[in-house]
């Protein structure tokens, strides 16, 4: 999950290197590093510096204000801990033996145990506990092994030790590699993770992600899957996995929001809450411009060849995006009228479900990076290809926020749910417009597949219509209501959240936005099911939250409720003001809407109530700790 930034040009690197890694902050902020190589004319060698500090890159900043470290060629990181604590020692970059070769890595290098054994008995001592550190390892016994067949010390011999180490390689990674004897040289190298080159006006830059590189480059080159680029200041030269050059045309780098502030809101993730009902707006007008709602029409990119075969749909997602992707499920059976299956992106690829005709396979991930998403889909596609029958086919969408990412390059139907930049690592206003584009999309199928009258669709229309209005009404009323509730949580252990049928998911989701942002433990379960185990957690000192909506299962929830008042749990009602229910110690008022719509509006009280207790724990609410916005490893 790490972000990798890269520089070489004619400015000093290292301002570049901080400036990008600030970008890149959102995807780990165990710690953060950089190294550069300043270039010794007279002695025709370079010097190699590196800076690492544990935490926050605003420590690192300070660390090279301190202490300097100059040179117009430079690699920076700042990590998400997978192998080794998220200490100074195993921040990256990693180095040799001798300090000649720095790297900076993200993914996991899975055989890493079987290198590190290797280049241990070969009399290599290691400095850190990450994976990482073998590949500077592997890389100068590399240099020197091709210096004693008679190699210079050239970008071209770099280059060559990347490309033959990582032949040793197992796992995923993203790699940028600079080597003191070759300062006008610099390598990268992906496999399974993403690393965008810039071509910027006086230098190149490459980086994790496309807003590390906004402000510097106008034209950027992807990399592909297995790709190695040497970047001198004369330019690039690209080889895919067999050695071969490859020749492509850089694009346009186009929308990318770079400047985001957190205006007068104490945090970005209460900013967020607060922009969701103008993005509600937003997603009706493209959706819904003038018309459709009349003819029961929901705007899509799609034509009808998209719809017309599909017979059943599979959703592969991680986290909040997996919990959209169950609301969506339910719409889609339920109002569509297609059977429809949620799964763990990182189950269901080593795990799918036998091939069906006629499916097709979402993947929804607001990043577009998340590794687990990427490869079921990947998966998926493999193992559909030379299928016969054209039934069997991939039949692939993503429904992502970022348009210019790799699920965006790899898949060729994309539902853009629009939702701008969201800063706070807890996902609030992405969740929100993954949840209209499953609206968006169960009215297409509804409409394509005749599965409802037009009148109903036409009716769901209006109540969609009619939800940024109450969302708004809602994110005022609950922060004030967040804002003093979250006091008597001071000392809250356990939260358990209690919802049935499409609000089920709104549970999952209330206690996992609790946990991210709180560390209270918390569980989300459908209401039926507690009688079944987790009741016997219950005492009174167990916070209960129920969604308790009008609809099929009103009552059935309340009794749910109920049994959990009897075994002396504190109970907070999410519940129409109107329905004056006295079982709950205190109600969080939610306008009276249909069951169908109402998890667009039950979850919002949920994200403030996370938010507040956060906050009034002083906590860091928009970086909580050991999570990244970005989740790029397996
Ligand atoms: N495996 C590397 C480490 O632990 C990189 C982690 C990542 O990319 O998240 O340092």
């Amino acid at each position: 999950m790490c972000g990798i930034v890269a520089v070489i040009g004619s400015r000093e690197a290292a301002p570049l290197l901080l400036d990008g890694l600030r970008k890149l902050e959102y995807r780990g902020y165990d710690s953060a590093g950089i190294a550069t190589i300043e270039s010794l004319e007279k002695v025709k060698k370079g010097s190699l510096t590196s800076r690492k500090a544990k935490g926050k890159l605003t420590n690192l900043s300070s660390l090279v204000d301190e202490e300097g470290s100059s040179g117009h060629i430079g690699i920076g990181h700042t990590r998400w801990a997978t192998h080794g604590k998220p200490d100074e020692i195993n921040a990256h970059p990693h180095m040799d033996q001798e300090g000649k070769v720095a790297v900076v890595q993200n993914g996991i290098i899975e055989n890493y145990r079987l290198l590190k054994e290797e280049l241990e008995a070969q009399g290599i001592k290691f400095a850190s506990e990450t994976d990482t550190e073998v590949i500077p390892h592997l890389i100068s016994r590399e240099l020197k092994e091709l210096k004693s067949k008679g190699f210079d010390s050239n970008g071209l011999t770099l280059l060559t030790a990347v490309q033959n180490i990582s032949t040793l390689l197992k796992g995923s990674y993203a790699l940028a590699v600079i080597w003191v004897e070759t300062p006008d040289s610099l390598v990268v190298a992906s496999k399974e993770a993403p690393l965008v080159i810039g071509l910027g006006e006086s230098e190149f830059l490459c980086a994790s992600d496309t807003p590390a590189l906004a402000g510097f480059a106008r034209t950027i080159l992807p990399m592909e899957d297995r790709e190695v680029a040497l970047l001198t200041p004369l330019g690039i030269e690209l080889y895919n996995s067999e050695g071969i050059r490859q020749q492509r045309t850089p694009s346009l780098l186009t929308g990318v929001e770079h400047v985001v502030e957190k205006k007068h809101f104490r945090h970005f993730m209460l900013k967020e809450i607060y922009e969701q009902p103008e993005m509600a707006d937003l997603w009706i007008a493209r959706h819904f411009p003038k018309g459709f709602a009349e003819k029961a029409q929901v705007a899509l990119p799609f034509d009808d060849s998209f719809y017309e075969p599909i017979e059943q749909i599979q959703i592969v997602a991680c986290g909040s995006s997996r919990h959209a992707g169950m609301i969506g499920a339910y719409l889609l059976e339920q109002f569509a009228g297609i059977p429809t299956a949620v799964f763990y992106a990182s189950e269901f690829r080593y795990a799918p479900s036998p091939l069906t005709p006629n499916t097709l396979v979402i993947g929804v991930t607001q990043s577009g990076e998340t590794a687990d998403t990427l490869a079921a889909l990947t998966m998926e596609v493999n193992r559909r290809e030379g299928q016969k029958d054209t039934a069997y086919q991939p039949r692939l969408l993503a429904i992502t926020n970022r348009v210019d990412s790799s699920i965006a390059r790899k898949v060729q139907h994309i539902l853009d749910i629009g939702a701008g930049l969201e800063v706070g690592v807890a996902a609030t206003k992405t969740f929100l417009a993954e949840l209209l584009a499953f609206y968006g999309l169960t009215i297409a199928f509804a409409s394509h597949k005749k599965s409802k009258t037009d009148i109903e669709i036409k009716n769901f229309i209006h109540e969609i219509q009619s939800v940024p209005h109450y969302l708004r009404e809602v994110v005022q009323k609950h922060d004030q209501i967040s804002e003093v509730l979250a006091h008597q949580f001071s000392g809250t252990k356990d939260v358990i959240y209690l919802g049935r049928g499409i609000n089920y998911p709104i549970a999952l989701e209330g206690a996992l936005k609790l946990k991210e942002t709180s560390y209270i433990h918390a569980e989300g379960y459908p209401a039926g099911e507690m009688k079944h185990g987790p009741i016997a957690l219950l005492d009174p000192h167990v916070q209960v939250i129920s969604i308790a909506n009008p609809g099929i299962v009103f009552e059935k929830v309340l009794s749910n409720s109920q049994e959990a008042k009897a075994r002396d749990a504190k109970l907070i009602g999410i519940a129409p003001e109107s329905a004056e229910l006295e079982i709950f110690d205190k109600i969080l008022p939610i306008p009276e809407v249909s069951e169908l719509i109402s998890p667009l509006l039950t979850v919002i009280p949920m994200q403030l109530l996370s938010y507040h207790i956060a906050a009034n724990r002083g906590l860091d609410v928009d970086q909580p700790r050991n999570l990244a916005k970005s989740v790029t490893v397996e």
